[in-house]
């Protein structure tokens, strides 16, 4: 997921020049410089043109910079009012333009907000360096920091005061001149490179095409798989033929189904070479660079490697931690895994086939088997679950364990078709905050899943400010006559973003920067795997998966059948998932900032750890987006570590019964509405009453 990507206060510009006489008129028609005026006050999508971003942009960064100097520049002694609040309620505009434009360029870009992207990135950059490096700032700052005991301060007041402390010191306000002009030229080049990376990514997503034109080379593929390729022919311009593309709900399918396996080795290289095709749209030499000046950085900060600098603030802390917790999953997990790929092996032989298991294999043949073993696969599950009818059971859970309510508006402006709004309230009717889903995948939109907000929770001064938070998704498509009918996995993953919609609507806190999903990286995981439970439950999903031609509740020995297969693939899945955690915290556990051969180097760390060649990591360093484009660098592993959380989290709801009202009223104001005003573990033992045990996960996972 992305946790709202937004700088928590922005960066300065010192370019900004442009005559009264124009600036004006554009300021009259801009909508980001006039009242929104529209329901609940939400961006006005229908009004906001790409024209609008960039001077919002710029006054925005300037209006900031001018709150930033008065603070700086005040002759008051320093107190958490006049300066920490003071800061925090600085740059509204900039953060209004900032939470349209950072969403809109995941969930629905072109070319022009593209290159606004590329623009804005150094304003950006330099104008948090600004801010940061700001030594009169600093030093008010650092006077409110060091009286801190003596202040009598809530504990939600003491942490903002040391989150934004850690940001000064941990953004180089403490070094010299020259290297904080280093400084600054290292951050400038990383947000353009981050930026790229992330966008050839998105153009190899979108560029390959498989195009089918006999009938016979569909063998296997489901009717729902059928469709939705022809469809995607006749958007294509490739009319009467079917096109398979390398988005997920499209290239799952092919290789669980499709009998043709050189079709399958096909697709399936298309996907693990993106970013690696020497083309325009290659990574490989941005990546290296990318790393390069992390540790550059990391090493001018004074920290060993970039993983050093990352995980200080998380619960993991050190590079050896997550090491240590890795290799305690990696042994038994790739000890499942070379038995699953046996039993394949024995498949193919009882086939009468003769060819060696390749990667492009597994996903046929662990379909294959889980229909011969459990009588259970994707197609024989997709009637139950009808996207709304997912959508609505998730809803319910929340009903059941918090009382809050989901009603849509239609009433209200929306960037694209395919969203929709809900107006959530507490049980006594009242207004808690708006929830945006955008489930199916299309061109303008990156791969994944994530939650993210267009304004957070806060009441800053007692203004209360109310969240509107977003939900964007890659899940199918309906098809011909049929509605959206979804994967088991696509049902685990709209529960999981619901999760992370959750921590963020239901956040209780004074200030945004703590407010939500402003929590580590490491411990976000919690709210949103949580939810994953739930959806699998059998009472649950009697309630929500009803077939979507009769409305008759999923069969009991369906659901059996579930739990049953749970265990199974799971040396696959979680191998393939650990070999990209080792990956991200080896390429930030470097000491050299030398630029290294990209495949090299991730052949090497893979080898280390003895993946088999019929794995191949779940991402590619060319594609992972997480750690070169995202926020996720050196936290890739943060997702299992929040397993063992979540498991044992899950267990107190097991214990007690799953919509126990004590245990989750006790979520709720714990976990949910606490946001990152504690030490988490703190706020995870005051739930649960004690700390986290792994037993929960190997259990879950079947590695026990
Ligand atoms: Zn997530």
């Amino acid at each position: 997921m992305k946790t709202s990507f937004l700088l928590f206060f922005t960066a300065a510009v010192l370019f900004w020049s442009c005559s009264m006489i124009k600036q004006e008129p554009l300021k009259e028609q801009n909508p980001f410089f006039t009242e929104y005026n529209t329901p609940f006050d939400v961006p006005p999508f229908d009004k906001i043109k790409e024209e609008h971003y960039l001077p919002a942009f710029k006054e925005g960064i300037k209006q900031e910079w001018s709150q930033i100097e008065t603070i700086a520049n005040s002759s008051e002694a320093p107190t958490l009012e006049n300066t920490i609040e003071a800061m925090e309620g600085s740059g509204a505009l900039l953060t209004r333009v900032d939470n349209v434009f950072y969403n809109l360029t995941e969930a629905h870009t072109n070319d022009e907000l593209q290159d606004i992207a590329k623009e804005v990135a150094p304003l950006l950059s330099r104008h948090r360096d600004d801010i940061i490096l700001n030594d009169k700032l600093f030093k008010r700052v650092k006077a409110v920091y060091e009286q801190k005991d003596g202040l009598n301060l809530t504990v939600e007041q003491n942490t903002l005061l040391e989150e934004y402390y850690k940001d000064f010191v941990r953004g180089g306000a403490n070094l010299d001149e020259e290297n904080k002009a280093e400084l600054r030229e290292i951050n400038e080049e990383l947000s353009l490179l981050t930026l790229k990376f992330g966008e050839n990514v998105l153009g190899e997503n979108n560029a390959f095409e498989l195009v089918i034109e006999k009938e016979a080379d569909l063998a296997g593929l489901p009717e729902t798989s059928i469709t939705g390729a022809a469809e995607a022919a006749g958007e294509r311009g490739h009319e009467g033929k079917w096109v398979f593309t390398i988005h997920k709900p499209s290239w799952t399918p092919f290789l669980q189904y499709s009998e043709k396996r050189e079709l399958r080795e096909k697709i399936f290289k298309a996907y693990i070479n993106k970013g690696d095709n020497n083309n325009e749209l290659d990574n490989k030499e941005i990546l290296s660079r990318i790393a390069a000046l992390r540790v550059k950085k990391a090493n001018l900060l004074g920290y060993k490697t970039h993983a050093d600098f990352v995980l200080e603030k998380n619960m993991a802390k050190r590079p050896e931690n997550v090491y240590a917790f890795l290799d305690q999953l990696w042994e038994p997990a790739l000890a499942k895994a070379k038995k699953e790929a046996e039993e394949f092996r024995k498949m193919i032989a009882e086939e009468g086939k003769d060819f060696k298991l390749e990667a492009w294999d597994w996903w046929y043949y662990a379909e294959k088997l889980k229909k011969a073993r459990y009588e259970l696969d994707d197609e024989t599950l997709r009637p139950y679950f009808k996207l709304e009818n997912v959508r609505n059971g998730a809803f319910t859970v929340a009903n059941n364990l918090f009382g809050i309510t989901f009603e849509e508006i239609t009433d209200i402006p929306k960037y694209h078709e395919e969203v929709k709004v809900f107006e959530v309230k507490e049980a006594d009717g009242s207004h808690i905050g708006l929830l945006y889903t955008d489930y199916h995948p299309r061109a303008s939109k990156r791969g994944g899943a994530w939650m993210s907000s267009y304004r957070k929770q806060s009441r800053l001064g007692g203004i209360e400010i109310t969240p509107v938070i977003t939900n964007v998704c890659n899940l199918s498509k309906p098809t011909g006559d049929k509605p959206a009918l979804i994967s088991l996995e696509n049902v685990e993953t709209l529960f999981h973003e619901f999760g992370h919609a959750l921590h963020g609507l239901l956040s209780n806190c004074t200030y945004q920067r703590l407010s939500g999903t402003a929590v580590p990286r490491d411990y976000v995981e919690l709210c949103s795997q949580i939810m994953e439970n739930w959806a699998t439950e059998p009472e649950v999903l009697k309630s929500y998966a009803r077939h979507y031609e009769t409305g008759e509740p999923i069969p009991d020995e369906l659901i059996a059948r579930i739990g049953k297969a749970r265990h199974f693939n799971q040396g696959f899945e979680t191998v393939e998932y650990l070999a990209a955690s080792y990956l991200d915290m080896d390429w930030h556990t470097l000491t050299d900032a030398g630029e290294l051969d990209p495949v090299e180097f991730e052949n090497a760390s893979l080898g280390k750890i003895g993946l088999i060649p019929e794995i191949v990591t779940r991402y590619r360093s060319t594609y992972f987006r997480h750690i070169f484009s995202g926020g996720y660098s050196s936290g890739y592993y943060s997702y299992i570590w929040a397993e063992v959380l979540d498991a044992d989290a899950f267990q107190a709801f097991k214990e007690a019964g799953v919509y126990d009202q004590k245990t989750a009223q006790s979520f709720r104001k714990n976990i949910l509405a606490t946001g990152g005003t504690e030490d988490p573990m703190t706020l995870y033992v005051r739930f649960r009453g004690h700390e986290p045990e792994i037993d929960a996960l190997l259990k879950r996972r079947g590695l026990d």
